[in-house]
């Protein structure tokens, strides 16, 4: 029971889809970029590790990681929602003062 690097290896490895379940290619661990859209509000992650086919593009997010960008981008738009809701009902009230308008409300986009 020994701590080699290939024992490291393995263990961070594991559970990781290597051939992808819909073409049966070979993957490849990668940096993706996901887009969110949740109650008016976009949020952009970067960075997360995904099995990623090399022939058809699908990507498999580890599920713990997955679970982990899930909480991070609901709590916070959850958070925001409230404020936004308020900053909301305050432009309604100014809204027929403003000569063009454009989005139906406010739009938050975080990149
Ligand atoms: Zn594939």
């Amino acid at each position: 029971m020994g701590n080699s690097y290939a024992e490291e290896e393995d263990k961070t490895m594991k559970g990781l889809i290597t051939v992808c379940p819909e073409c049966g290619a070979k993957t490849e661990l990668r940096e993706i970029t996901i887009e969110f859209e949740r109650k008016g509000i976009r949020a952009t992650m970067s960075g997360i590790p995904a099995m990623v086919c090399l022939n058809c593009g699908d990507q498999y997010i580890p599920g713990d990681i997955s679970g982990d960008v899930i909480d991070i981008v609901s709590s916070a738009i959850d958070q925001l929602e409230s404020l936004l809701r308020r900053a909301e009902a305050r432009r309604r009230e100014l809204l027929p003062r403003i000569a063009v308008t454009s989005p139906e409300c406010l739009v938050l986009v975080l990149a």
